[in-house]
């Protein structure tokens, strides 16, 4: 069976991930099972989709295999798309969640519930062993709201409210988020990519 290598040593993802995957004729594995714990790229690209490319081609160099990576943000309307590509250290170094949610409600004083739309964005890379790249993206809509709320999931999402409800993802449960989010989103559009590709290659 092929080998697909996971970029990422998030368990959760990596969870997601082989979730998402199981029905297709990969293995799945991490960099971590692969010896690689200690590989890490500096996320420096102007745009998700950078970041995630840079992460799978620097890993497919070293395992020559099928490499997926992702890269994830959140863009704020009235901030022109801030924290975005940034999201991880939106207020700098140490990287902490609650920090980052705080300066996220300080830069969004005063503005009025309709004024607080933001997007999460998840971008997958895939490089398969002849260097060809896959991309796919998921997003989801929602807003910002004026305080923390919920205790599941990490990052912000206390603070995102999913549109169409009145719920943050943290008030969600973690099945309920897996079902509907950004990642959640971009890894049904890469199963759907990748039984294509498998088609192609002639291995079905
Ligand atoms: P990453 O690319 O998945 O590492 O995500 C970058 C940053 O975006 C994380 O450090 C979090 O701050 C934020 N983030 C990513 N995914 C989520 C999510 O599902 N909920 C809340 N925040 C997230």
């Amino acid at each position: 069976m092929r080998r697909i290598i996971l970029s990422s040593g998030n368990k959760h993802k990596i969870n997601e991930i082989k979730d998402i995957l199981k029905d297709l004729p990969f293995e799945i594995v991490s960099k971590d099972d692969l010896g690689y714990k200690d590989f890490e790229v500096v996320e420096d690209g102007n745009t998700l989709e950078e970041n995630a490319i840079k992460k799978a081609e620097e890993l497919h160099k070293l395992t020559k295999g099928i490499v997926i990576a992702d890269d994830t943000g959140l863009f704020v309307d009235v901030l022109k798309g801030q924290p975005g590509v940034h999201s991880a250290r939106y207020a700098g170094e140490p990287v902490s969640y609650s920090a980052n949610n705080q300066l996220l409600l300080k830069n969004l004083e005063n503005v009025p519930k309709e004024g607080r739309g933001a997007y999460f964005k998840t971008v997958i890379a895939v490089i398969f062993e002849n260097g060809n790249r896959l991309l796919v993206e998921g997003t989801i809509r929602g807003h910002i709201a004026f305080q923390e709320r919920g205790t599941n999931g990490f990052g912000y999402d206390p603070l995102f409210v999913v549109e169409g409800t009145d719920r943050t993802f943290a008030e969600l449960t973690e099945e309920e988020k897996n079902q509907i989010s950004h990642r959640a989103i971009a890894l049904k559009n890469l199963k759907e990519k990748l039984e294509a590709a498998i088609e192609d290659f002639g291995t079905k």
